[in-house]
């Protein structure tokens, strides 16, 4: 049986043809353009190749309450031309497939549960530190919505004394994403992340922000897993300085062995390399067909 997955984002659309293992046969990239005529060569791609459900993990705000007019939707984005874009609806209409339909992060974090480095387990996030930072969250068993949706990567963090930066976030400045993901690293301290790889400083203050955040989702969700991954976690020495500063932040507290002395198998990346995010997707489809 063959399930469509998307990943929908921002700069690029991601389309997969896989089977009910999440073995990916086929895949493509569209360019994000205007959402007509990017859907028009995503509905291209699927005509004729027989899928039986397809999921999309979408860049947000997304509408996932099923109660609700707009359900499917892409809400409020700053980006122009896709707000109030009824997403799930186009692909619906013109494949005549269940369409399942996430955030990005949550389809990442589905991934990592069905087929990675999360397997069997019942909770576990994901967190990835690109352009931005996004957070999915699978909780009992299913992944979380409430309100919405989780936007962890948008919490406040407690600015490090010594960090004079003001944050990017247009929103809240100081926030996780405004403090640590890659474009305010290269706000900072003026120059590309990757060129900053020698610089011992920029990478403690990163680890320093990265732990808060873990910190503060370990205290909240009680993970079973943290997945860690995004352009900014190639630095992987960051591995090792996030699951440290974890332990000194959360000073004992959580005292369950997989944080005092099994932390390397807790805060971990991906195991299914760059496609949890894909993967995730042709999940969503699949379950989609109930
Ligand atoms: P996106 O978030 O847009 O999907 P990525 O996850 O690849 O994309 O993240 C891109 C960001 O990651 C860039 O803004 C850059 O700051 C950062 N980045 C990319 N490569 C590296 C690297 N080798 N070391 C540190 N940061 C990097
Ligand atoms: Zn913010």
């Amino acid at each position: 049986m063959l399930i469509g997955g998307i990943e929908a984002g921002g700069t690029k659309m991601v389309c997969a043809v896989g089977d009910e293992n999440g073995v990916i046969q086929d895949r493509v990239s569209f360019p994000t353009r205007q959402p007509e005529e990017t859907f028009a060569d995503m509905v291209a791609y699927y005509k004729g190749k027989d899928i039986k459900a397809l999921g999309i993990g979408c860049f947000g705000p997304v509408d996932l309450d099923r109660k609700s007019k707009t359900y499917g939707y892409i809400t409020k984005t700053p980006k122009a031309g896709w707000s109030n874009c009824n997403i799930v609806g186009a692909f619906e209409e013109a494949l005549g497939v269940p369409v399942g339909f996430d955030t990005d992060v949550n389809g990442a974090v589905l991934g990592e549960v069905t087929w990675g480095a999360a397997k069997g387990l019942d909770s576990a996030i994901y967190i990835t530190i690109g352009t931005g930072v996004g957070v999915g969250v699978y909780v009992n068993g299913g992944l979380l919505h409430g309100l919405v949706h989780p936007e962890g990567g948008h919490i406040l963090l407690m600015k490090h004394p010594k960090d004079t930066y003001e944050g990017k976030c247009p929103f809240h400045k100081t926030c996780m994403e405004g403090l640590a993901a890659g474009p305010s690293i290269e706000a900072r301290w003026g120059k590309k992340a990757a060129e900053l790889a020698d610089r011992a400083e920029v990478w403690e203050l990163e680890a320093y922000y990265i732990a808060q955040a873990i910190t503060d989702y370990i205290l909240t969700y009680s993970p079973q897993k943290i997945i860690l991954w995004g352009g900014v976690m190639h630095q992987e020495k960051l591995f090792g300085m996030v699951r440290k500063e974890v332990q000194r932040l959360l000073n004992g507290y959580v005292a369950h062995e997989m944080i005092t002395e099994r932390i390397d198998e807790y805060i971990v990346p991906p195991a299914l390399g760059e496609d949890p995010g894909i993967k995730g997707a042709i999940k969503l489809g699949l379950d989609a067909l109930g």
